[in-house]
Order: structure tokens, then sequence, then C-alpha cells
């Protein structure tokens, strides 16, 4: 039997589905530099102050736009390029035709997988008020 998100695209999901899809891995709040000349982008170990480093959840959520100017609120429109976007993010994936990987909480019924599959951000950044220069920061564990 096929999965919500096998059967519907993301345009016609509830926003309790949508939201369900998020897996908190929490590599969508890495800080990135950009090359200005290349458009590529390269993932560092900061992230934001507002970040819970236990869960990967933003500790306020429903204000962040306000908070933090350029957090993104992803919708529907972002995901037409979402080369921003770490390659395993599940919105991403399943804008690009994919499925879901086996880690997946909503796949494997468990959200320590995210982390036991080498996922999750937990244990492995830095705060942005505590980070020296972000170029001092760059990671390969993240694409
Ligand atoms: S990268 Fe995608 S799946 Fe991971 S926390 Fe961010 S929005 Fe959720």
């Amino acid at each position: 039997m096929n999965s919500f998100w096998q059967e519907r695209p993301l345009s016609e999901l509830s926003r309790k589905e949508w939201e369900s899809l998020c897996d908190s891995c929490g590599k969508c709040c890495l800080q990135k530099l950009e090359d200005e000349d290349t458009g590529d982008i390269y993932f560092t170990n900061v992230v934001c102050d507002l970040l819970n480093l236990e869960c990967n959840r933003c500790t306020r959520y429903m204000e962040r736009s306000v908070l933090v100017p350029n957090c993104i609120t992803l919708t529907l429109n972002d995901l037409l390029d979402p080369y921003y976007l770490p390659s395993t993010c599940a919105y991403r994936l399943l804008s690009e035709g994919k499925d879901l990987p086996e880690w997946h909480p909503l796949v494997s019924g468990d959200i320590e997988t995210v982390e036991h599959s080498g996922n999750s951000i937990r244990g492995r950044v830095v705060v942005e008020s505590e980070a020296d220069d972000w170029e001092h920061h760059l990671i390969d564990w993240v694409s």
C-alpha cells in the first residue's frame, strides 16, 4: 500500500501531512556560504541561535521569520529550485520525484533512525553566537 507522500503531490497534502515530512535532521538550520560567481553552496556546522540542539527544532518556530528575516518558510514555490536545501531533505527529495529514504521517521517509524543513519546534526554543531568566521566551519558531511 502506498503512503500519503507517494499517492499525492506536495500541493495536495494537508498542513499536518506537510509538517510531518520534516525529519528534524536540522540540516536546513546550518548556516551556508554561497560562491557569488558559481552559486555553489557550502554548508558550515554553524547553526542559528534559535535552534534547540537536543531535538533539532526551532525554539521560536511561529515567530522565526520575524526574528530571523532571512529564515525561509518553505513553500511549494521555494521547491521549484531547492538548491539551497540539503540533498536529503524530504521536501527536496519529493519535489525532485524521489521517495523518502529508509531512515526517514515516516518510513522507519522511529525518530532515532535519523541520528543512527548519520543524518542528524545533533552534537556536531556550534551556535552562531559562539562561532568565529564561518569559513573556519566548513563541513563535508552535508551536501
Ligand atoms: S532539512 Fe528538510 S527534513 Fe531536515 S529539518 Fe530541514 S526541512 Fe526538515
